[in-house]
């Protein structure tokens, strides 16, 4: 490939590869940052059926940052009060326990919600589109992907057939987010470990009128004789079933429309009352890559991970991955920090994914269970936990690999909160009131700031910190008391959050707060600008 003349030439600063929803928001981050992305697809639109149904708090604060929100609002469903009911039921219908997502959360935003992933792709393509810093490039297949010391190097070909046209793009990073198939994942980066976890389900997607409600709105019904998981689809009367393949059954006969049809009718849904918008046999799996780097060339997304379904953690993972890797990029796109900062995005995202992988197996092995002894006993110990599949504290409380944050602080390496602030006439969320995407030194009863050596506070600046004080009586009100709370119930006065809504580190008392960025900005390993102008 390297000595086909190239059609086309585009040289860039970011190369994403693959335009689904975690090279969209990756390329976003970036642009918004100022730099400039050449975002590579396969396919001229983007994937038209539906995937993804469930979008966490966390990905929703990912959103408001990427300035995205409003647009892909109508893309989302919020229930009236903002929590959600997701019942566990035996195969006779009795519900054993239930979790309940609620209204709110550390991030501002509602646990979780439904959408539809073809409407919010569509949306944020279009948002991508019309960025002024992001080239998009559809309807390249993409067939290698290499480096020549200095650049990251894509090589592809028009997906048209018949088109004989060839593109190569120039970058001084690559990202691919090229999903499950991913050809940027080969050589160096092609190894995987796999739990072995590998279960059918047929996936039925329907669409019913929108003022029919289905009862229960979210559940998980055990089998025998066969799990099944209902879920909302998002707006517009988007229902989601999914069913498990049983025993012997030939998949031909499971992957097909008389089969959905017969299946739905348990539930009501039948051709004369419900739209079919597609069935698929698709095989949940547990596993990740286990090399996320080379050289200028990064993984994110379901090309880095890919997990069964039942957390629905996929997406909201790959986000993840795009939120972790957009503020390391521009720090080293800046000349800020070096590029050996992308080792600390794999080994927190590799570590963060596992476990939620590991947990989303351990949820499978309980769903998937056909035998009626197993099921028995399953269903006794699911009865007397009240809370759902996986008790309250372990749920979604997953803690970063290690990478840049203090270990040794029990706040470090989770989520950061956000709360509603006042600033002047505006009342809102604190990222959109504060209008900043990048690391907070936040106080409560004191000005961080003030607490600074000017050599810290250079460095700190050079990574474009600011420092807030949020209280009652400050120039940024704490409206509803969420940053005294958290606060207060931790004992601290003053943290670090990070970009991408991680706690960096914490101290109790503000004269901690010196020594706490000092120690950010060494592990960023933060060069001067002249260091940064000699390499
Ligand atoms: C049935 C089902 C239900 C799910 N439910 C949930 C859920 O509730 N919650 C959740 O969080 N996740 C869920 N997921 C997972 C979620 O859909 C994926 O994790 C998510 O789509 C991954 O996004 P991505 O951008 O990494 O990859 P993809 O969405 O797969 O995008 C990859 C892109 O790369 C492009 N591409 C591939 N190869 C090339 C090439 N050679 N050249 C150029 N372009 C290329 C493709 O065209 C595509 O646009 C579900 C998945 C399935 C299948």
């Amino acid at each position: 490939m390297q000595d086909m003349k190239a059609d086309l030439v585009v040289d860039s600063d970011v190369a994403v590869v693959g335009a689904g929803p975690v090279g969209l928001i990756t390329a976003i981050l970036l642009a918004n940052r100022g730099h400039r992305v050449a975002l590579v697809d396969k396919w001229p639109e983007p994937y038209a059926l539906p995937r993804a149904t469930g979008i966490t708090h966390e990905i929703l604060r990912c959103l408001q940052v990427a300035k995205v929100i409003d647009d892909v609002r109508p893309d989302i469903l919020f229930t009236a009060d903002g929590s959600r009911r997701f019942e566990m039921r035996a195969g006779t219908g009795e519900v054993l326990t239930v979790r309940v997502d609620k209204p709110s959360s550390a991030s501002g935003w509602p646990e979780r919600a439904s959408f539809s992933q073809p409407r919010f792709e569509r949306t944020v393509n279009e948002r991508a589109r019309a960025h002024p810093n992001i080239r998009m490039l559809r309807g390249w297949n993409v067939i290698a992907t290499s480096e020549d010391g200095s650049r990251a190097i894509v090589d592809a070909v028009a997906s048209t057939p018949g088109d004989p046209g060839v593109l190569q793009v120039r970058a001084r990073y690559l990202v691919g987010s090229d999903g499950a198939n991913s050809v940027v994942r080969s050589g160096e980066l092609a190894s995987m470990e796999d739990l072995g976890f590998a279960h059918d389900w047929l996936v039925v997607d329907v669409v019913l009128p929108e003022d029919r409600v289905v009862t229960p709105h979210l559940a998980q019904i055990f089998g025998p004789p066969r799990p099944t998981t209902m879920v909302s689809g998002g707006p517009g009367g988007r229902r989601r079933w999914e069913f498990m393949r049983l025993e012997g059954e030939p998949l031909d006969e499971l992957n097909s429309a008389e089969t959905a049809w017969r299946l739905l009718a348990d539930f009501d849904v039948r051709p004369d009352n419900a739209v079919l918008e597609r069935h698929s046999v698709y095989t949940f799996e547990g596993r990740w890559s286990t090399q996320w780097r080379s050289g200028r060339r990064v993984l994110a997304g379901d090309a880095a991970h890919l997990m069964p379904v039942f957390l629905g953690e996929g997406f909201n993972s790959g986000v993840r991955d795009a939120a972790a890797l957009a503020w390391r990029l521009d720090l080293i796109l800046r000349g800020v920090a070096p590029d050996t900062l992308l080792d600390s995005y794999v080994a927190e995202r590799l570590g963060h994914v596992r476990q939620v992988v590991e947990q989303a197996v351990a949820a499978g092995e309980i769903i998937c269970v056909l035998d009626a002894e197993r099921a028995a006993e399953r269903d006794e110990r699911l009865r007397a936990r009240p809370d759902g599949l996986m008790p309250e504290d372990k749920r979604r409380d997953w803690r970063l690999g290690e990478g840049i944050w203090r270990t040794a602080d029990p706040q470090a390496g989770y989520l950061a909160v956000q709360g509603r602030v006042a600033v002047g006439g505006a009342v809102g969320l604190f990222d959109d009131v504060v209008d900043h995407h990048g690391f907070v030194l936040l106080g409560v009863d004191n000005d961080p700031d003030r607490f600074l050596s000017p050599a810290v506070r250079t460095a700190w600046e050079r990574i474009g910190g600011i420092s807030a004080h949020v209280g009652r009586d400050t120039s940024i009100a704490d409206v509803d008391g969420t940053y005294a709370a958290w606060f207060a119930g931790r004992g601290i006065k003053v943290a670090v959050f990070r970009p991408d809504f991680y706690v960096f580190g914490t101290a109790a008392s503000m004269d901690g707060t010196d020594a706490l960025v000092r120690d950010l900005v060494q592990r960023l390993d933060v060069r001067s600008p002249a260091a940064a102008a000699r390499s």
